[in-house]
């Protein structure tokens, strides 16, 4: 086991809690500093036999990591599901990240892109990768700058002997492009539209090979947790979950930001605790639990557990932990229209639900009284019959409203 070199998380986390997000990348762990550290010492001992595959899948699985782009699929179950298919196979990051309200992974990115370098090339030794594509959304114009520089270093002063060729790919301005489906047709050149499944990426993904699909976040958490342990990650959590989720929060509280805390915690806990409160003349009204697409709830109902599996009950989940906080200056209503509009403009116009379900619901619910009859029939076709999520979670705001803001609906 290595020491935790200086710049631990905490101090990244720190950087992240105490500076502005800006175009410009400068304040980033570069590759000399963060190998003097005792960087990619852990990819070596992987690559060197000090550690064998399956003690750290297993480590990985028993951390209870799930996929942070927002699907939530273990981590460690995804490793021996993609090796377990004939090679060759590829790997495919997903630092698109375009949910609306997410920027976590921007925060680490800018802060300590070997971190999840070296967490990517851990992954892509223990599932026997040979080529690794990583897709950057292409509004980071700093992040790209930064990366490339860092991954020019990389390939010149290699850590480990033999690393699999790594590329950078530009997105294509896209919310669509996020989706792991229209990732790899954009990898591919072609139009970012999401594809049919089965067969699974796992199984024909780029270039018809089996791809191990991450998101950024995921492939970040990688090096501590080998580092500490899978019990150390396992080890947080409250309200009977477990592990960390990093909370990109906004809107209307003191101190916003990217919160790294529990998972489990329930949203009152996330302000109070970790947010500073609300803002002086605010007070708690609503919240989105997951961006643009993860509904929104009341604040009555701020003791649910934020985290996978426990929003579903609700209408709602939890997807990249974007969480946007509301006040009495905001209504509902208002949030449902400004979504509906985004999904609307960001449909990749593939399937009929969903390209003309989101502009049939957002001239509905632009009408002074809703028919909420026809609403609901219109987000139980789009939730059925679209090809992916978009089309399928994009009426959840929606059905939020009706449920949970009838008074806004017949002010009296
Ligand atoms: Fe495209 Fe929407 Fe259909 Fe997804 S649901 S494939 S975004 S049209």
């Amino acid at each position: 086991q290595h020491a935790i070199p200086q710049a631990t998380l905490e101090t990244v986390l720190a950087k992240a809690a105490a500076g502005q997000v800006t175009d410009a990348v400068t304040t980033h762990i570069g590759y000399d500093d963060y190998r003097a550290a005792g960087g990619y010492a852990l990819l070596s001992d992987c690559t060197e036999g000090r550690r064998d595959v399956e003690s750290v899948i297993a480590t990985m699985e028993s951390s209870g990591l799930r996929g942070l782009g927002g699907a939530g699929f273990p981590l460690g179950r995804k490793w021996r599901i993609v090796r377990a298919e004939a090679g060759p196979r590829l790997m495919a990051v997903n630092i698109d990240e375009g949910e609306p309200g997410t920027f976590k992974d921007r925060v680490y990115l800018e802060r300590d892109p070997h971190r999840f370098l070296e967490g990517m090339l851990i992954a892509a030794w223990a599932v026997g990768i040979e080529a690794i594509y990583i897709y950057l959304r292409d509004e980071y114009h700093g992040c790209r700058a930064m990366l490339e520089a860092e991954l020019d270093k990389l390939r010149a002063d290699p850590p480990v002997p033999e690393m699999p060729p790594i590329q950078l790919r530009r997105g294509a301005g896209a919310y669509i492009c996020g989706e792991e489906s229209a990732m790899i047709e954009s990898i591919e050149g072609r139009r970012g539209m999401p594809r049919l499944r089965p067969p699974y990426v796992a199984q024909v993904g780029l270039f018809g090979r089996p791809t191990l699909e991450h998101n950024f976040e995921s492939l970040f958490w990688v090096r501590e947790i080998l580092e500490r342990g899978g019990e150390w990650f396992a080890s947080h959590g409250r309200n009977g979950r477990r592990g960390l989720r990093s909370f990109s929060v906004s809107g209307r509280v003191r101190e916003p930001g990217v919160k790294l805390a529990p998972a489990g915690i329930t949203i009152r806990e996330l302000i109070d605790e970790y947010c500073g409160g609300m803002q002086d003349g605010h007070d708690f009204y609503a919240y989105l639990p997951g961006g643009a697409s993860g509904g929104i709830l009341p604040a009555s109902m701020s003791d649910i557990p934020l985290d996978f599996d426990t929003l579903q009950p609700y209408g709602c989940f939890i997807g990249s932990a974007a969480v946007v906080v509301l006040s009495q200056h905001d209504s509902a209503v208002g949030a449902a229209r400004n979504t509906m509009a985004f999904f609307k403009d960001e449909s990749c116009g593939q399937c009929t639900p969903c390209r003309n379900g989101t502009a049939k619901a957002l001239a509905l619910i632009h009408q002074p009284q809703w028919d909420t009859d026809l609403l609901g029939e219109l987000s139980q076709v789009m939730r059925d019959a679209s090809i992916c999520g978009l089309g399928q979670a994009a009426p959840n705001p929606v059905d939020c409203v009706i449920k949970y803001f009838p008074h806004e609906l017949n002010p009296s």
